[in-house]
C-alpha cells in the first residue's frame, strides 16, 4: 500500500503574515494524520515554513530548482539552497512552468535528477492541454514527459520521486478530470514506470492536481492509482487543505 501524500502548492501567493494566520490554522486543525502532509512555498518563505512546520506533520518544499548546482544564475535557485531550509520536496516542470519559461522535458528531467542528487524529492509534473486532450494526445504527451525522466534515472532513482498527473485545462480552472479519466492516466503512467522498473512503479505516488477540492477528493483519492493530491487553489484556504487531507 503506497501511503498518501497531499502536497499543497501555494504558487506565487502569499506573504509574511497571511503565512502565518494559513499555517497556524492548519497546524491547529490537524487531526490524526494518515498520509503524508507538505506545503510548496515560494523560495523566500521558505525560512517561514521551517520555523513554523519543524516538528510538526507537514514537511515543506520549493517550486521549483535550478538544474545547475551552484553559478552564475541570476535568479535560480539552487538544490542545496533547499536543502539548507530543511525542504523534503520541490515541485519540478509544473506546467505554469513549461508554458511561461518554456521548460522543455529534458530540462525538468534533469531538474528531478539533480534534487534526488540532493537528497530532495521531486514532484516531477506532467499533464496535457486541452488541445492535446482534444485530439486524442494524452497518454501520448504524457508518456513523452515521463520518458525525459525516465532516459535520465535508474531504477534507485526511480523509486524516490512522485509523479503529479495535472491536466492543464483542470488548473485554477474549477473544471476536474473525472475520478475515471484521471485514473486512466494514472494507470498508463504506472504502466510506462513499470516497464522500466516494476518494483520502483509499485512505490511511486503519483499525485491528482488540478482542481482538486474538498467535495471532488474522496472519489478522486479513492481510485487505485491516485496516490494523492497536489492542491492549488484550495491549500490557501486552511479549512479546504485540512478537508482534502482528512479525505486522504
Ligand atoms: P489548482 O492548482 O488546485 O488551483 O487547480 C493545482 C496546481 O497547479 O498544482
Amino acid at each position: 500500500m503506497r501511503r498518501k501524500l497531499v502536497a499543497g502548492n501555494w504558487k506565487m501567493n502569499g506573504g509574511l503574515a497571511f503565512n502565518a494566520a494559513l499555517l497556524a490554522e492548519i497546524k491547529a486543525g490537524l487531526k490524526q494524520v494518515d498520509c503524508d502532509v507538505a506545503l510548496c512555498a515560494p523560495a523566500p518563505y521558505l525560512a517561514q515554513c521551517q520555523s513554523e512546520l519543524a516538528g510538526t506533520p507537514i514537511g515543506w518544499g520549493g517550486q521549483d530548482l535550478s538544474a545547475h548546482a551552484a553559478g552564475a544564475y541570476t535568479g535560480e535557485v539552487a538544490a542545496s539552497m533547499l536543502q539548507d531550509f530543511s525542504c523534503q520536496y520541490v515541485i519540478v516542470g509544473h506546467s505554469e512552468r513549461r508554458a511561461y519559461h518554456a521548460e522543455s522535458n529534458e530540462l525538468v528531467a534533469q531538474k528531478a535528477l539533480r534534487a534526488l542528487q540532493t537528497g530532495l524529492t521531486p514532484i516531477v509534473c506532467v499533464g496535457e492541454t486541452l488541445a492535446e486532450r482534444e485530439a486524442g494526445r494524452t497518454d501520448e504527451v504524457v508518456g513523452q514527459q515521463l520518458d525525459a525522466v525516465l532516459q535520465l534515472l535508474d531504477g534507485a532513482e526511480l523509486a524516490k520521486i512522485v509523479v503529479a498527473y495535472e491536466p492543464v485545462w483542470a488548473i485554477g480552472t474549477g473544471k476536474t478530470a473525472t475520478p475515471q479519466m484521471a485514473q486512466d492516466v494514472h494507470a498508463a503512467l504506472r504502466a510506462k514506470l513499470s516497464a522500466k522498473n516494476a518494483g520502483a512503479a509499485n512505490v511511486v505516488k503519483i499525485l491528482y492536481g488540478g482542481s482538486m477540492k474538498p467535495d471532488n477528493a474522496g472519489e478522486l483519492l479513492a481510485m487505485p492509482d491516485i496516490d494523492g493530491g497536489l492542491i492549488g487553489g484550495a491549500a490557501l484556504k486552511a479549512a479546504d487543505f485540512l478537508a482534502i487531507i482528512a479525505a486522504a
